[in-house]
């Protein structure tokens, strides 16, 4: 097997190299070089020299498996998962978290200027969290037969093989328990679980939710069939032994699909929603309902865009991808008026009802494309003095962003759950006479590589 050092290389997959890691790439992944070729490490940090097998060689680059650590980087640590290494939920927990921190703003910083052209934009450092454990108030766990053994886990990384794990660090402890007493009552009660190459079986999935404000807990079976044996057991293991168990719901979903949850549910136990706060506003929860992972940090992002939307009670305000509209509702207190816009029906119809539970009336929902709906509006003479964009992966349309610089608002606040096309659209609105003023990203997801960020934009000329 050869063994060469970084710059002296031949390219060959299958070969081992010693590669320095100089970076880290989006997904988490340290970069190295040989000689001028790119690979990326999975579970290598910035600073550190490491063995590794080239397993994959594409034409810019290639993709190393970590063989040895030659020299550890000072912001190493030890994973807090025994599944760290198989389970693909967490791609950082190998550095401490002031290091992810770190990472996470830097990535933003680099891709503004790389991607959006921008040298000038302050970005702040990224607002981490005090306990970065447990932070999640939703879990979903597939439910599988592996070697005659019941197994409520997780899929290993890039396959749907499910793992068992003693406890997830950054889910919800109770989800934790939660899982240990519905696996005891599947085996005691002999009932079987979800074959998906065969599509056959009971119990597919084990979903749990909670209300970290109220410590309401849902319980949900996604079930492969119309009902569940002995349910009354189940229900008596968990309201017994968890007190915060308000909900118990069945699910149906007997497609032979990816996609955990069907459209009906049958409630067995307590109300058919649970309740939770974000900020001082209340929140009905049910099975299917949109609702923000990590509600802490959450309100601290949403806060941001408020400060940044700088109103004063005159304005009227879009908030474009407005989901259940949590931001509008942060941002009706300040504003004249906020339309929402939401293309997913579903998502509008809970955002008017968190609307009416709020008590807040100066919100107006409406279903559609961001990019219809607006011009749409505006050709009807609704114009906005800012404007809130919170969009998917993909980013803005590029006509939405067209319609937005026309109508001119005073200032745009961009959250983005993705630093490339956030970096892009940045780039475009400064061509455009907006200029991106500052940013803030915010960690909603410590141990994985996602980051969030807040952006103030404001009109260059008056
Ligand atoms: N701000 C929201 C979350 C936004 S997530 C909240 O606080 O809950 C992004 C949202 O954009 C999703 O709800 C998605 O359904 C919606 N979406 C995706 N493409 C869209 C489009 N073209 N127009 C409007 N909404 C869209």
């Amino acid at each position: 097997m050869s063994k060469v050092v970084c710059g002296l290389a031949d390219i060959k997959k299958n070969s081992d190299y010693i590669v320095e890691i100089t970076g880290m790439n989006h997904e988490g992944q340290g970069v190295g070089r040989i000689d001028n070729f790119a690979v990326f490490v999975e579970g290598a940090t910035t600073g550190e020299l490491v063995e590794i097998k080239l397993i994959k060689v594409a034409k810019n680059y290639g993709v190393g498996k970590l063989l040895k650590i030659l020299r550890p980087s000072p912001s190493r640590t030890s994973p807090f998962c025994s599944a760290y290494k198989r389970c693909g939920g967490c791609s950082l927990q190998h550095i401490d978290y002031k290091a992810q921190l770190e990472y996470k703003t830097d990535l933003v910083r680099e891709t503004v200027r790389r991607i959006g052209k921008l040298e000038d934009v302050l970005v702040h450092d990224t607002i981490g969290m005090e306990r970065a454990l447990n932070y999640r108030n939703k879990a979903q766990y597939p439910v599988a037969s592996v070697k005659g053994e019941v197994v409520i886990g997780f899929y290993a990384k890039r396959s749907h093989d499910v793992i068992p794990s003693d406890e997830c660090g950054i889910q919800d402890k109770t989800s934790n328990r939660v899982r240990e007493i519905v696996r005891d009552f599947i085996i005691k009660n002999g009932i079987s679980v979800y074959d998906e190459t065969k599509g056959e079986g009971l119990v597919r999935h084990l979903m749990t939710r909670k209300g970290f404000r109220t410590g309401e807990v849902m319980v949900v079976i996604v079930i492969n069939g119309k009902g569940l044996p002995e349910k009354q057991k189940l229900v008596e293991a968990l309201t017994s032994n968890i007190k915060e168990v308000k909900s118990i719901m069945l699910n149906i979903n007997t497609k032979n699909t990816n996609v955990i949850l069907g459209e009906k549910n049958i409630k067995i136990y307590g109300s058919d929603t649970i309740t939770d706060y974000i900020g001082k506003f209340k929140f009905d929860i049910s099975p299917l309902s949109f609702f923000q992972v990590n509600p802490v940090q959450t309100e601290v992002l949403y806060n941001k865009a408020l400060e940044y939307a700088g109103l004063t009670g005159k304005e009227t305000v879009f908030d474009l991808y407005c989901g259940i509209g949590t931001i509008s509702l942060f941002l009706s207190e300040k504003a004249k008026k906020v339309y929402g816009v939401e293309v997913v029906e579903a998502a509008v119809l809970d955002a008017r009802k968190n609307a009416r539970l709020n008590g807040v009336t100066n919100v107006e929902f409406m279903v559609g494309e961001a990019e219809k709906v607006v011009p749409d509006i505006y050709s009807r003479g609704v114009t906005a003095d800012v404007v809130v964009v919170d969009p998917p992966r993909k980013g803005c349309d590029a006509s939405l962003l067209e319609t937005l610089v026309n109508m001119r608002p005073e200032r745009i606040v961009y959250v983005s759950c993705n630093p490339s096309t956030l970096a892009r659209d940045l780039g475009y609105l400064a061509e455009k006479g907006y200029r991106a003023v500052e940013v803030q990203p915010v960690d909603m997801f410590p141990h994985t590589a996602h980051v969030e960020s807040c952006v103030l934009i404001t009109r260059d000329e008056k």
